[in-house]
């Protein structure tokens, strides 16, 4: 299987060679030029697997030039033995007949990232090694606040590989910058930029395209890669677990072999449900992807009328990591719905910057009616659907979470669709202790991050995550804070060329 680029068809590159550059020269994002199929057969054959001997299966039919060696060893280290909270890495939890919780925050940083980050930096070592001899790696990263932990944690120490992350200053929780400022590794290194995280994304993908730090890059044997969900290393993880999640419920008799099931994803720059958009493609019985948003609506808008239109208010709100108005990964979409047309999508995406907005033809839009549901979900009935789905179904979930709920509950309400459901869960609890301890508990006492964690305990019983605990006391080791228009020379002084 070859990979292309959603901006220029004439592009054929490996699974190692698209992995390796993060991004297409071009600007354009690598796509597979063919979904692999999967039968009812091959779901059947999965049911009774590992979820690490399901990873590889899948992951077999996307990364072709890897031999099943190599897949193993990179699935094996990834997922292994505690690294996850849970022996199914993603286990799905019963919130009623037809409500299932894909639970994607059991790994290290207690994000849904770590599914995938867990795995890139195996991928990307490999195949690296397949590409690109005698080269450093150096992994720029920008963060809404999971993607910057997740990434740092999967990449620490690793060798041949430095990560240098920018995240927006006033756009992650507290305990998301904690994560961050106090990780450990000689390779790493964390800056916060004034501006939001469309601004920290815009800067990291211009200088991966930018031809002077390219040539400087060359001449001092590094090269960059990415660990945004632009680089297909990201997302191929991510499928995954969609193809497990169906085999769970078909395990648990939530639905029979064959049967459809709905997903609901809370949504922001569009990776994690187009890994479910690619899971039902390869044949996994999805009816209705459901797209779930926070304030920052500009893709519940787009999915309702075809046009994509990112002139409006940012707001930051208590699912930060959500608070995106350019999702990159729906270029991938649209290059899948358009037939391909290179040329099309380079036009969209032209308007897009220079206009902040373009309208898809009625047959690309005809077909997101008949893929995707969507809606959006202010702070309040976000609040309020933690303390409910709390104090209705006794299960804690996050702000992310509580959106995608709120906005499957409205989907049903006004659908009817009663198809049994599985909703990602994106974060656990106490990466965002305030919002969800103000949600179901009226007196709040404490004044501090852990201090909160603990009244949330209290008011909970939820267990509180280890690695999140032990970073009270932890003193910050990264605190710069940049302008947005400085980025490119903060990562020449963070690597000394
Ligand atoms: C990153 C993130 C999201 C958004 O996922 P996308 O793949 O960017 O759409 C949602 N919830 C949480 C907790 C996240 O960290």
């Amino acid at each position: 299987m070859y990979y292309t680029s959603t901006r220029d068809k004439s592009v054929r590159v490996t699974a190692s060679e698209a992995i390796t550059k993060g991004i297409s020269s071009d600007g354009g994002l690598f796509v597979p030029t063919e979904i692999p199929k999967i039968s009812k057969e091959f779901v059947n054959e999965l049911i009774p697997l590992s979820y690490i001997e399901r990873a590889k299966r899948v992951l077999e039919l996307y990364l072709t030039d890897f031999s099943k060696e190599e897949i193993a060893y990179c699935v094996e280290g990834a997922y292994k033995k505690g690294k996850f909270t849970s022996e199914k890495v993603s286990p799905i939890y019963k919130l009623s007949d037809s409500e299932y919780v894909l639970e994607l925050w059991r790994g290290p940083t207690c994000a849904f990232k770590d599914m995938a980050l867990q795995l890139l930096p195996y991928l990307l070592t490999t195949s690296s090694e397949k590409t690109l001899k005698d080269t450093e790696i150096v992994i720029l990263v920008a963060t809404s606040g999971d993607t910057g932990k997740a990434a740092l944690e999967g990449f620490k120490d690793v060798p041949n590989t430095k990560i240098l992350v920018f995240y927006p200053v006033d756009g992650v929780s507290p305990m998301q910058k904690l994560q961050m400022t106090t990780q450990e590794g000689e390779n790493v290194s964390v800056c916060a930029i004034e501006g939001n995280f469309d601004d920290a994304q815009s800067g990291v993908k211009a200088i991966f395209t930018d031809k002077d730090i390219e040539k400087k890059f060359k001449e001092n044997g590094l090269a960059f890669s990415s660990a945004n969900s632009i680089n297909w290393g990201r997302l191929v993880p991510q499928i995954v677990y969609y193809v497990s999640a169906y085999c769970d419920m078909v395990e648990s008799g939530a639905v029979k072999l064959g049967e459809e099931i709905n997903v609901v994803v809370p949504t922001g720059n569009f990776g994690n449900i187009l890994a479910a958009y690619y899971a039902k493609e390869m044949g996994i019985p999805v009816k209705t992807l459901v797209c779930a948003s926070n304030a920052n609506n500009v893709l519940t808008d787009f999915l309702k009328t075809g046009t994509y239109d990112r002139n409006r208010s940012f707001y930051c709100t208590t699912s930060p990591s959500m608070d995106i108005l350019i999702s990159s990964n729906l270029e991938r979409l649209l290059f899948h719905l358009c037939g391909e047309n290179d040329a099309t999508v380079r036009d969209w995406m032209n308007k897009l910057s220079t206009d902040g907005k373009y309208t898809v033809t009625d047959s690309v839009f005809s077909q997101i009616k008949s893929i995707f549901a969507a809606g959006c979900c202010d702070d309040k009935a976000t609040k309020e659907t933690i303390a409910d789905v709390f104090n209705s179904k006794n299960y804690l979930c996050d702000t992310h979470t509580a959106v995608a709920v709120n906005v499957y509950k409205n989907y049903v309400e006004n659908s009817g669709d009663n198809t049994p459901t599985v909703i990602a869960s994106t974060a656990n609890p106490y990466k965002f202790s305030a919002s969800v301890l103000s949600a179901i508990s009226d007196k709040i006492q404490a004044d501090n991050e852990f201090d909160m964690v603990d009244e949330l305990f209290a008011a909970s019983g939820e267990p509180v995550p280890p690695q999140l605990a032990t970073l009270k006391g932890k003193s910050p080791r990264f605190t710069k804070v940049c302008n947005k228009a400085d980025m490119k020379q903060v990562v020449f002084d963070m690597l000394g060329i």
